[in-house]
């Protein structure tokens, strides 16, 4: 069955010797499962609920060719015969589950974390602390062969085929930028000797397994940064990587070093288009476009506009492994959207962590917890419908218990209300979408407008009580808190209470920096146009600078911002570690001042009234928003406590310290699987 609202997304790809039942891809991410146990059988089971799920053709996480290559000390690697038969395991199980599956070979260069790392040259990353080396000429050549021996190895595995990592700043993308290879045999020099080293895997690999072996080849289409390839030259790289053999080339934006924004929530969706269409123009294979791609209609638009043949998706196959099938059966309103919050994925990465997804807990933990219909089915009740109501609710209903869920405003979604209003955040409604469809899919009693007394509920004789009535804004007690223009973040970001041009922020935590970001956004009208944010950011849409770079072009901000704090601490240092520092360079390039170990003084006529290293200041504002934390909500809980009745108290009622989504998802689930 096709949808007819998708004909572009369901059209199958025929490659001659096999066909791709449709256009939808998971793209290559390094997820970490080693750290978990159980490996092999944990990205089998990872990937088969990803095929089931009806992609088309799976990319693995990537391999390193030998040891020297993996992206970290204990990575993947496939380099030997004695790994074939566990290995199989993996391919094996997607077959069965009806997909196909690609492995992804990926040298990581100068950006490895591993004792020697080797490089195009031996100039630094500035993202690795540790000395790199270049590869000797009869290195390079022995890489090549371990390329070559990799793919074999996956082939004999079981593997459809194979995908060449050629971006991101990994070792061939360093072959590659003049500004990385110093090199003065034929691996370097000119633009015909810096690309020679990936277009000579491409053929000896293509050598090597023969022509029915699905080849992908993942191009840099955008480097962004100034000593990067320009359009031109990533156009020729694309035609000579075909000719030697590619059946399809896959597109990554951005080195790992570049400082843009490459996949962060405020990249717009679809934003990188153009990218992908300058290759697309340039060879005959398909072409996918990727980053960013997490609704069907912009994967169907994509295609329609002739921007790409393929969309790749990432993070949206942590966020909803069935995202194909339910596009294709009609049920787009049911998948559950990636946000683009890194919070769970890429930050998890970068501190240590297996990925998993915020809004999907079970995304990599498939053989740990799953959705098991429970032997003794309760009736229940959740009170409050934010992030850890609602995932309770839907969770206890999927493992078939009856759940009347009670929110007492007019809204489901809870803080989610209030994110989904800052510039670059405007994923989270879906994320509320996402749970209206299916707590009504699974026949969850939903009271809305209802805050229900301890009395009531064990009156309804509830057996399972779950209180998520959230959190209160915190109000210090600061005299001159009671005026007018003293407002709270509540009220800002709905819009229910004026904020004038000169703004101070009390509190620099994630509510704080979401709020400058608010009331400093010149964006009126969200979501931000893919071509304002290209503008922004300095992206040359002509493709003729190098790395795709041009002059950023910045508006002026909305509003004059200081945001506060009482304590030393580094302003925004709870913000997501892939995300904050484009959070703090935006906002510092809007002039938001940042003031810490403050103590308030008294709010009057003149602003805000601090003493600050021992002196008296007076921050002239006309508004005063607070962000000063929160309190948790939990006085039903004490209530029902007293009544004898079985309940448990999740999210910010809990404990409002360091909450997020995450946290509050997270638990939700897990409360809900344990009743
Ligand atoms: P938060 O991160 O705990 O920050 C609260 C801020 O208020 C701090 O700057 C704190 O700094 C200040 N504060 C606390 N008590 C105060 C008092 N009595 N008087 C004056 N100032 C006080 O809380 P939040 O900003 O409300 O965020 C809530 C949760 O959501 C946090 O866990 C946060 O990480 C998460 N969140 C994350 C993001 C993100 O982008 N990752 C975005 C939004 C929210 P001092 O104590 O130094 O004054
Ligand atoms: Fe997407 Fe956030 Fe989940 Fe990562 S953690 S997959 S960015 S929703």
């Amino acid at each position: 069955m096709t949808n007819p609202s998708y004909p572009h997304l369901f059209e199958p790809l025929d490659l001659g010797f096999t066909t791709l039942k449709n256009r939808i891809f998971m793209a290559s991410m390094h997820v970490r499962f080693e750290l978990l146990g159980n490996r092999v059988e944990r990205a089998a089971e990872f990937y088969a609920e990803r095929a089931r799920g009806g992609t088309a053709l799976i990319v693995t996480g990537g391999y390193g060719p030998n040891p020297q290559g993996v992206i970290e000390a204990g990575a993947d690697y496939l380099n030997s015969d004695d790994q074939v038969t566990e290995e199989s395991k993996i391919p094996a199980a997607v077959h069965e589950a009806g997909g196909k599956i690609a492995l992804q070979i990926l040298h990581a260069g100068r950006y490895a974390k591993v004792d020697d790392p080797v490089g195009a040259s031996s100039i630094p990353s500035p993202i690795n602390p540790r000395k790199v080396r270049a590869l000797t000429t009869d290195e390079v050549e022995k890489t090549i062969v371990d390329y070559v021996n990799c793919a074999a190895l996956a082939k004999q595995a079981g593997y459809d085929g194979v995908e060449i990592m050629g971006s991101e700043g990994y070792l061939i993308s360093t072959f590659c930028a003049e500004s990385t290879n110093d090199r003065s045999d034929k691996w370097g020099g000119n633009f015909k000797n810096r690309i020679r080293f990936p277009v000579e895997i491409v053929r000896r690999v293509r050598e090597r397994v023969g022509p029915n072996f699905i080849m992908l080849y993942r191009i840099s289409a955008l480097d962004l940064f100034e000593g990067g390839l320009t359009g031109d030259e990533t156009a020729v790289l694309a035609q000579e990587i075909e000719k030697a053999g590619a059946d399809i080339l896959t597109t990554g934006i951005g080195w790992h070093e570049s400082r843009i924004p490459t996949i962060a929530h405020m990249v717009p969706r679809g934003g990188w288009r153009h990218a992908a269409r300058r290759i697309k123009e340039s060879v005959s294979i398909p072409v996918a476009a990727t980053n960013r791609i997490n609704t069907p209609e912009t994967g169907e638009a994509l295609l329609n506009n002739g921007d790409a043949d393929i969309v790749a998706l990432g993070r949206q196959m942590l966020a909803d492994p069935a995202f194909a099938r339910k596009a294709e059966t009609g049920r787009g309103d049911a998948i559950n959207t990636c946000i683009g919050c890194n919070q769970a994925c890429l930050d998890y990465i970068f501190s240590d962590r297996a990925s998993t997804c915020l809004v999907n807990p079970f995304a990599g933990r498939e053989l740990d917890i799953s959705r098991q219909k429970s032997k003794l089915p309760k009736n229940i009740a959740v009170v409050g419908a934010g992030p850890a109501g609602m995932s309770a609710a839907l969770t206890a209903a999927e493992s078939g218990h009856t759940v009347t869920l009670y929110e007492g405003s007019a809204e489901l979604g809870g803080q989610f209300n209030l994110a989904k209003r800052i510039p670059g955040k405007e994923d989270f409604d879906e994320t509320i979408r996402y749970f209206k469809t299916r707590l009504t899919e699974e026949g969850v009693n939903i009271q809305m407008m209802t805050r229900p007394a301890a009395a009531e509920l064990k009156a309804a004789d509830y057996e399972h009580v779950v209180i998520a009535t959230g959190v209160l804004p915190r109000n210090p007690d600061i005299p001159g808190a009671d005026r007018e223009n003293v407002i709270n973040y509540v009220d800002a970001l709905l819009g229910r209470k004026p904020v004038g041009q000169k703004v101070a922020i009390i509190g620099s935590g994630g509510i704080g920096f979401d709020v400058a970001e608010f009331v400093t956004s010149p964006h009126r009208h969200l979501p931000v146009p893919i071509d304002d944010f290209l503008a922004h950011w300095g992206i040359d849409k002509t493709h003729t600078s190098a790395g795709g770079m041009s002059t950023p072009t910045r508006e002026a901000p909305a509003r004059d911002v200081t945001m506060l704090q009482r304590t030393d601490a580094r302003p925004g240092k709870s913000l997501g570690l892939t995300t904050g520092w484009v959070v703090r360079s935006e906002l510092k390039s809007r002039g938001v001042r940042n003031i810490t170990g403050a103590t308030y003084e008294r709010i009057d006529d003149d602003g805000l009234h601090i003493i600050v290293g021992g002196e008296q200041k007076v921050i002239p504002a006309d508004t005063i928003i607070i962000c000063a934390g929160q309190e948790p909500e939990n006085s039903l809980y004490k209530e029902l406590s007293g009544e004898g009745v079985t309940a448990t108290v999740i999210g910010g009622a809990e404990k409002s310290a360091d909450l997020d989504a995450l946290r509050a998802i997270r638990q939700g689930t897990e409360v809900a699987l344990a009743i």
